[in-house]
């Protein structure tokens, strides 16, 4: 993908001028888009050879390879691509046996879908706060939210930044809980040396066109507990042991589970399996900008004037995303209205789910939630996609401008 920098290169530095001052920009600047997806090149090229093979339905030539390649790569038992990490979400639902009154524990920074998949099955979320430092569910908090009803824990590694895992198999054997990893910002980031969705029971990434690999819509359930394999692939068609027919493993098959239609069509696959191609390319390439935003704002983070993510050091991430945190006197709708003038794009993160309309009704707090509070209301994310690199000094003197 090209940026066309070359043409506008009428702008300079954006003079400074008071608040709500109309016509702050040169009319010839090109606005930076909070996200623009990334296209390798290969997808239509793979797209049209699942069409000259005429296999359009799922699980084809191409959805073999991207399992495969998941497979390998992550080092989990078993991979099913999805057609959202919602879908693998509620699968990873049925497959732990949820069951209406059932609570499970996740963070409330996240997206709804982490909290739905489960609702659906009749459970309760129990929403914990946030680490300060990484965003993601504080592992100190755990236990003290855990009952006799709780039958899961589902971690998400906000922004790409894995969850102390450790802790939390830990907790989780020893009250007998499973391990939900909810890893849709977390492909290619390691904990420990291990990839994000290799660690809990099951897992769920996001294919969808925000993340760093994706095929418009799509997702993959990671299965690291071999005993529900089985049980997934009836899930995910439909309920029936077509897969077992499939393998010659069964002379016909039948309506054997609760299930769904899970599974993506091969055209999906085949544009997904031009991006995976591509994936260690674009990590790394979003680590360089993820890289040129933290050196550039930590001058102004040791003046206090924002907060940058904080990675601990057994963790590498994604360059899933970039969030800063503003100061605490920031109006954030305000100030991201000031940054759009200046023709960047950078956008807030989740309402808590604990005090959304549905969270609220569906759902409960364990303990006080100051950090998801305090922190979901002062986070803005800076727009970071493969292109955007020549425009970097442009967004970093505009947020630097801002800045009281
Ligand atoms: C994007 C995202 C999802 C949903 O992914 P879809 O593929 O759009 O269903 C779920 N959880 C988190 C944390 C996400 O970032």
């Amino acid at each position: 993908m090209k940026v066309q920098s070359d043409a506008h290169p009428s702008h300079g530095p954006v003079a400074p001028h008071p608040p709500n001052s109309e016509a702050v920009r040169p009319a010839t600047v090109v606005p930076v888009p909070f996200n623009r997806p990334f296209m390798v090149g290969t997808e239509l090229g793979y797209i049209q050879q699942a069409h000259a093979r005429l296999q359009l339905a799922g699980d084809g030539e191409f959805t073999e390879r991207c399992s495969r390649w998941l497979e390998q790569r992550l080092g989990c038992r078993k991979a099913l691509l999805t057609h959202s990490c919602t879908a693998a979400l509620e699968m990873a639902a049925i497959l732990a046996d949820i069951q209406a009154g059932d609570e499970v524990v996740m963070p409330s920074f996240t997206f709804v879908s982490t909290a739905n998949a489960f609702v659906l099955r009749g459970a309760v979320p129990v929403f914990v706060d946030i680490r300060p430092d990484t965003l993601n569910l504080d592992e100190n908090l755990l236990e003290a939210a855990i009952t006799e009803r709780t039958r899961a824990i589902v971690v998400v590694h906000y922004a790409g930044v894995p969850c102390e895992m450790d802790t939390v198999m830990a907790i989780a054997e020893r009250h007998g809980l499973l391990v939900i990893e909810d890893a849709a910002q977390a492909l290619l980031s390691r904990y420990r040396g291990r990839p994000a969705g290799s660690i809990g029971h099951l897992a769920a990434l996001s294919f969808h066109e925000t993340k760093n690999v994706m095929s418009g819509e799509g997702g993959a359930l990671l299965i690291n507990d071999e005993r529900m394999v089985r049980r997934a692939q009836h899930i995910r068609e439909k309920g029936t042991n077509r897969t077992d027919f499939v393998a010659g493993r069964v002379d016909r098959y039948t309506w054997i589970d609760i299930g769904s239609s899970y599974l993506p069509g091969e055209l999906i696959a085949a544009f997904l399996w031009g991006q995976l191609e591509a994936a260690d390319s674009i990590t790394e390439r979003r680590m360089a900008i993820w890289q040129h935003y933290h050196l550039a704002f930590a001058e102004l983070e040791r003046e206090s004037r924002v907060g940058r993510p904080v990675v601990p050091g057994d963790c590498l991430p994604n360059g899933h995303l970039y969030p800063l945190m503003l100061p605490a006197n920031v109006d954030r709708g305000n100030w991201l209205e000031q940054l759009a003038l200046r023709g960047v794009g950078a956008v807030s993160h989740y309402v808590p789910l604990h005090s959304s309309p549905a969270g609220r009704r569906l759902g409960r707090a364990a303990g006080a939630m100051h950090h998801t509070e305090r922190l979901a209301e002062r986070l803005v994310r800076l727009p970071l996609w493969l292109g955007i690199e020549s425009e970097l000094p442009r967004v970093v003197d505009a947020v630097r401008e801002l800045l009281p």
